[in-house]
């Protein structure tokens, strides 16, 4: 068994209703002026927003709320928003949302807690973060994770970078997760976040150093669970049951348990979040669009690894195990696409894209040539440009 360090802080309150505890957990935490971010509206529209203000209010904390965090989230924006919790005196910042809002939440708490520094020091690694306001989630999408990760991703819009960055500090001290309140997701949404939870798990389990069983046994479960739960999810959003199941997997699928002792992977991440960078498409659609390409030109650097993802998450029972392997892809391709989601960039809607533009997407990808990404196969800008060109279609 590979050694490994597993620290996963968050406090989960999961079930119906569980919303109108955040004043209390709140409290608990100590803080007493409350920033509350959230995004287009569906949150204001759903009630939540006033359900979440009342819970605060009833617990005697003071409170300010500000909507319009966009998906794939805007550096400047949180910037913005960094300044109004400054005006206000925040001393905690509460993210009633998804991912786009979760991350601007953690940015805005790296914010408050180093003083002096311009927040995209630290996605650029120009800064290290050395503290962070305490942060506290409402989730209203089952899919990033971030309401348990310790990533948070932004765009800058200027330059048309989105990075991610790493670091404990921004683990949310809470999530509370009630299922209900995804209920009015659109069922591309739902089917977006599907992709996303099931690419966290396996841009861990496709990586180079494997020989945890138990680790590996979770994700495959996770796998399992979000394909089935996914099915039935889109079929029918208001399924609890269903959006039950694929929440607890988000989390789950990323705050690291599905890849204790290995070393992440994720180069279909990068991939993809460089096609949300250029044509703004929803994180899960970029992941589903260049994961199939990726699995092609990648999945010989480890056969049975791909055998036995076909096998234990497919039941994909095939003695020859390169004829597996490639059964496995194709069931999740397959799979994508019956959920609704695009797996080439014509189904994306960004049409067949020229030659340049894929070399542009492969440069960028390796943050100008000065990095590579994957750890199951490393990729430099030329893997890369080869795999954007096996989604060209
Ligand atoms: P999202 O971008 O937060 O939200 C997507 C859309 O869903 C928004 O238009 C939002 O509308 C809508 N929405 C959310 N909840 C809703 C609800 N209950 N009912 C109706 N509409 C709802 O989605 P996401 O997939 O969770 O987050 C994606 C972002 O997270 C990407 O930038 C991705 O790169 C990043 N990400 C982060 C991590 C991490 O660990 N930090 C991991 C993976 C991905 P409103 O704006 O109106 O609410
Ligand atoms: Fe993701």
């Amino acid at each position: 068994m590979q050694s490994f360090s597993y620290y996963s802080p968050t406090r989960v309150v999961f079930g119906k209703e569980t919303e109108t505890q955040v004043g209390s957990l709140v409290k608990e935490l100590g803080g007493s002026r409350v920033l509350v971010l959230y995004g287009g509206g569906s949150a204001v529209k759903s009630g939540l927003i006033g359900r979440v203000t009342g819970s605060l209010a009833a617990a005697g904390l003071a409170h300010e709320a500000l909507g319009g965090v966009k998906p794939n989230p805007r550096l400047a924006f949180a910037r913005e928003a960094l300044e109004r919790a400054r005006a206000f005196g925040a001393d905690f910042v509460l993210a009633a949302g998804g991912g786009s809002v979760i991350d601007t939440a953690k940015a805005v708490a790296l914010g408050l807690g180093n003083p002096g520094v311009d927040i995209w020091k630290f996605w650029t690694r120009e800064a290290v973060p050395v503290g962070c306001a305490p942060v506290g989630v409402v989730l209203t999408i089952s899919a990033a994770g971030s309401e348990t990760s310790s990533s948070s991703v932004l765009t800058d819009e200027e330059t048309g970078e989105k990075r991610g960055l790493g670091s404990d500090l921004v683990r949310p001290r809470f999530a509370v997760m009630n299922p209900e309140l995804t209920f009015t997701l659109p069922v591309y949404q739902v089917a977006c976040g599907v992709v996303d939870i099931m690419m966290h798990t396996l841009d861990r389990y496709f990586c180079p150093i494997l020989g945890n069983e138990l680790t590996d046994q979770i994700a495959e479960s996770v796998l399992r669970v979000a394909i089935e739960k996914g099915r039935a999810a889109v079929r029918d959003p208001h399924d609890y049951d269903a959006m039950s199941e694929l929440m607890w997997a988000g989390s789950l699928s990323h705050n690291d348990l599905t890849g204790l002792g290995g070393v992440k992977d994720f180069a279909p991440h990068q991939l993809g979040h460089e096609l949300s960078a250029m044509f703004d498409v929803a994180h899960g659609a970029s992941l589903s669009t260049v994961w199939g390409s990726w699995a092609d030109y990648c999945w010989e650097t480890n056969p049975a690894r791909f055998a036995r993802y076909a096998k234990n998450v497919w039941g994909i029972e095939n003695a020859d195990g390169r004829a597996a392997a490639r059964a496995g892809i194709d069931a999740t391709v397959d799979y994508f696409r019956s959920l609704g989601m695009p797996t080439c960039f014509g189904e994306l809607g960004i049409g067949t894209q020229p030659d340049e533009v894929l070399h542009r997407l492969a440069v960028n990808c390796m943050y100008g040539g000065t990095r590579k990404v994957g750890t199951f196969r490393v990729l430099d800008a030329p893997d890369a440009y080869e795999i954007y060109r096996r989604a060209n279609h």
